[in-house]
Parts: C-alpha cells; sequence; structure tokens
C-alpha cells in the first residue's frame, strides 16, 4: 500500500519516517498525477496559510477533492487539519472543507505557543498519548457525523469523520506511531 505525504511545506519528512516505520510505502505529494495511486493521504503541519495557496498554484486542491469523493482517505495534522475544516474561525483562506468541522487557529493562546500533554485516548488503548502542540489550532464545533477521539480543556484535538482523521498535535515528532496505525487502519477499511 502507497501513502502519499503532502510535501510543498511544513513537517512533511517526519510524517514520510513515520508512515515507512509503521511498515507501508511513503510518497512525497507535489504534483496531482502523483496521488493517483496512493490510498491515503497525509497533509502535514505548518502554514496553513501557505499550503493551501501552493494547493491551488499546483493543481491540488481540485485534485484531492476529486479523489476523497473515489474514497482518499485523508489525515490532517495541526495546518492539516485546519485545511480540512468546513469553516475556520475569522479567516477566508483557501481549504478543502472536508470535515464538517469549527477551527480556530492558533487557539490555544501565545501563552501557550507550544505545549505537550497527555491525552487520554480510549481508542489507543490505556497508555496515554503523548502530544506535542505547535501554535496548535483547535475544533470548537462538530457535526454530528464527527466522532471525538480526543479533547484537551473540552477542545476536540482528534476527530474523525469516515475516510478523514485530524489531529491538532504533531504525532510524527514523537516515538509513538499509534495515530499512524489508526491511519492505515482507516485506509484498509
Ligand atoms: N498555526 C499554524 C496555522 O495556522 C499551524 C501550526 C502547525 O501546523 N504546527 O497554519
Amino acid at each position: 500500500m502507497k501513502v502519499g505525504v503532502l510535501a510543498l511545506q511544513g513537517a512533511f519528512r517526519e510524517h514520510r519516517w513515520m508512515l515507512e516505520r509503521c511498515g507501508v510505502e511513503a510518497v512525497e505529494i507535489r504534483k496531482p498525477q502523483e496521488l493517483d495511486d496512493v490510498a491515503g493521504l497525509i497533509i502535514p503541519g505548518g502554514e496553513s496559510t501557505t499550503i493551501g495557496k501552493l494547493m491551488i498554484e499546483w493543481g491540488l486542491m481540485d485534485k484531492i477533492k476529486e479523489r476523497s469523493a473515489n474514497g482518499l482517505a485523508i489525515y490532517g495534522t495541526c495546518a492539516g487539519m485546519i485545511l480540512l475544516a468546513k469553516e475556520i474561525v475569522g479567516s477566508d483562506q483557501p481549504r478543502l472543507g472536508l470535515m464538517d468541522t469549527v477551527v480556530r487557529r492558533n487557539a490555544f493562546g501565545r501563552q501557550r505557543e507550544s505545549f505537550e500533554a497527555d491525552l487520554n485516548v480510549p481508542e489507543f488503548g490505556a497508555e496515554p498519548v503523548r502530544a506535542v502542540f505547535i501554535r496548535a489550532p483547535y475544533i470548537e464545533s462538530a457535526g454530528s457525523a464527527v466522532q471525538v477521539l480526543a479533547t484537551v480543556n473540552d477542545k476536540i484535538v482528534i476527530a474523525r469523520q469516515g475516510k478523514f482523521l485530524a489531529t491538532a498535535f504533531h504525532p510524527e515528532l514523537t516515538d509513538d506511531d499509534r495515530i499512524h496505525q489508526y491511519f492505515i487502519k482507516m485506509i484498509q477499511e
């Protein structure tokens, strides 16, 4: 199975390494046609406005939407979570808008620009997930089709809607590959 990692900007290499560690072939995606033979796509953290603009410039915005309508599974971390959201509070920046979520950018405030937290995620077992948040967004509200997998102070930080998965934090910067494994299972379902 091949899984793509959108490689326009941001932390895409770490996702590639994580996927390879999980035993799947990882492909960096920069051109629309490179999406044709991947079963899943990861949109990394970075700067969501930049990634969104580049997606349009490189012809990837429409292509990803088209492939997602045909079953492509997509996992967005941080900026990727923002790009998956239908609504971004106070912003009309480009987005895929595939998840029924309202996202707030840089949502944890200045004093908490970056922090780590242990998340309780029943879906991943008893061991907590160590989550690294960097100028992180959160999901402020979500439609009924969205499954909430974890929260921090009542803010949604892991959510799933069918073939789409979003985390506000960066699992690719830790040693814990359970979220990538979960995404790989989602692709196979
Ligand atoms: N704050 C960034 C944005 O709004 C996201 C940060 C990240 O991806 N680590 O795009």
